[in-house]
């Protein structure tokens, strides 16, 4: 069963991103493919962000929008997720690491390390 009604779907991501408690199945887990993911060393933060929607979440804050080349949004984010500055910097590095250097090279070239068929 996945959540279909918007508003249900609304509450699901805000739940898993600030308590990280997954209680409902959305279409969004669909997309993960767990054994392309596995091949990137930092698998384990990577997955968890994830699972907690942070880049369903950045693909939302981001529509519409022009990326300013910054992480002005993924920092949003992460605090509300309850990340420490110090973690922050820490997940903005491993983005750095992985080809996202700013909010829309996160989506382009970190979460798409995450979903679809393999490169
Ligand atoms: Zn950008």
């Amino acid at each position: 069963m996945v959540l279909k009604d918007r508003k249900l779907i609304r509450e699901e991501v805000t739940q898993r991103l600030v308590s990280g408690l997954k209680t409902q199945n959305l279409q969004y887990d669909n997309l993960f493919n767990e054994e392309k993911a596995r091949l990137n060393k930092d698998f384990d933060l990577l997955s968890l962000l994830y699972h907690r929607m942070f880049f369903y979440k950045l693909n939302e804050k981001l529509s519409g929008l022009v990326c300013d080349h910054t992480f002005r949004l993924s920092e949003q984010i992460l605090t509300q997720m309850q990340f420490k500055r110090g973690k922050i910097n820490e997940i903005i590095e491993i983005f750095k690491k992985n080809g996202g250097h700013c909010d829309c090279e996160v989506i382009y070239y970190v979460e798409s390390q995450l979903i679809g068929n393999q490169a």
